[in-house]
């Protein structure tokens, strides 16, 4: 059938994973949703295409995901050096070098700042631009971050010097459940990065990405030609009851329902017209209306997520963003995050 109608959909997608191999995979579905290329995925496609992406410089779609280090003393003391900073030094260093990066990234103390130890988290395109920029600014920091994230995402990081020795100080990954029982203890910690993918029309992700905290990756009208592939819908509330999503097609064809069918066809019959004279997808693409399906992935950290929820499931905002919001409202809930 050339043009279909479908409810919107959420699927939590979970927490941005710590480890590279998943990382990628994950930053590769969300890339492909842009371009619906999903069907060239395969077992080991992951690491050329976020190579690829980086490469080019395309690091919006590598916002999704997150790595967390734990920057802690080490257990067994060394011999203090002049040269080498305190914790507390550490983390104040940390927090005044990074200045104008602060945004891009979560700084959270991990014990009372005496003991010493600090989570940073951040995006992977955080932590590239980071690096960059630390490269001008803090030869020691540069090194410290450049070195061990290359230990744990060699795919993605090359060895750059190496840590001072004796600088005292341990680099570990933190993984997704200890950031998330982190987070359950303290709303502030906030470094987990949980990752939706939406389905709902364009009007409606045009209201999701005006929430400029979070991360967006999203099914190009300009890319794809709905041709062959014919042209989805969201149901307009209106005639939702109409609909069986089971047997996928209208169960009451009353005359408002024939009346939502007969305008879709005028549209994508004039989008197909204006393809087969010529013009690219990204100019046909003008008469498609706001109902048009989109797929849309969304990550962000729970301050973000709380807030959305907070505008969003609520009575004045648009009833199809209400439904999402009330979704991803759910999904936080089963964490016991209210
Ligand atoms: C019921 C409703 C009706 C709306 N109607 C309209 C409308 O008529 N027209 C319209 O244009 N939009 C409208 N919006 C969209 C609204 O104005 C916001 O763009 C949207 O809700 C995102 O909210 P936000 O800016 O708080 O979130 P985010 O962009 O995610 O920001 C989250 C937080 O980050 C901080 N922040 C982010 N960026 C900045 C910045 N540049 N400077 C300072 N602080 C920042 C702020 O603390 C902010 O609270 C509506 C929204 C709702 C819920």
């Amino acid at each position: 059938m050339e043009i279909r109608f479908q409810k919107s959909e959420v699927f939590p997608q979970g927490m941005a994973p710590s480890d590279e191999k998943r990382l990628l995979q994950v930053v590769e579905i969300c890339g492909r949703t842009a371009y619906k290329s999903e069907d060239k995925i395969t077992d080991d496609s992951a690491k050329a295409f976020v190579l690829m992406l980086k490469k080019h410089g395309h690091l919006s779609v590598l916002e999704h995901s997150n790595i967390v280090l734990k920057l802690e003393a080490h257990p067994v003391a060394k011999t203090p050096k002049a040269n080498i900073p305190s914790d507390n030094e550490l983390f104040e260093m940390l927090i005044k070098t990074l200045k104008e990066r602060n945004a891009y990234h979560r700084v959270f103390p991990l014990h009372p700042l005496a003991a010493g130890g600090v989570a940073i988290a951040a995006n992977l395109r955080g932590w590239i631009e980071t690096l960059r920029y630390l490269k001008a600014s803090s030869r020691d920091l540069h090194q410290l971050f450049s070195t061990s994230l290359s230990k744990f995402y060699p795919v993605l990081f090359q060895p750059e010097g190496s840590i001072a020795e004796g600088s005292g100080l341990q680099v570990s990954l933190m993984p997704e459940e200890e950031q998330l029982a982190l987070l359950r203890k303290d709303a502030a910690s906030d470094l987990p990065m949980f990752i939706f993918k939406f389905i709902c029309d364009r009007g409606i992700t045009h209201e999701v990405v005006r929430h400029r905290v979070f991360s967006f990756t999203q099914e190009s009208t300009r890319y794809v030609n709905y041709k062959n592939k014919g042209m989805i819908l969201i149901l307009p509330e209106e005639i939702e009851d109409c609909y069986d999503s089971v047997q996928e097609q209208f169960v009451d064809h009353n005359p408002t329902v024939q009346q939502w069918i007969n305008r879709a066809e005028i549209l994508f019959d004039w989008y197909r017209d204006d393809l087969n004279r010529g013009l690219r997808p990204e100019i046909a693409r003008d008469i498609l209306p706001n109902l048009l399906k989109s797929e849309i992935y969304v990550s962000g950290r729970w301050s973000g997520w709380r807030h959305f929820i907070q505008l969003r499931d609520s009575q004045q905002a648009h009833p199809r963003i209400r439904f999402l919001a009330r979704e991803v409202r759910g999904y936080f809930e089963s964490l016991g995050l209210h």
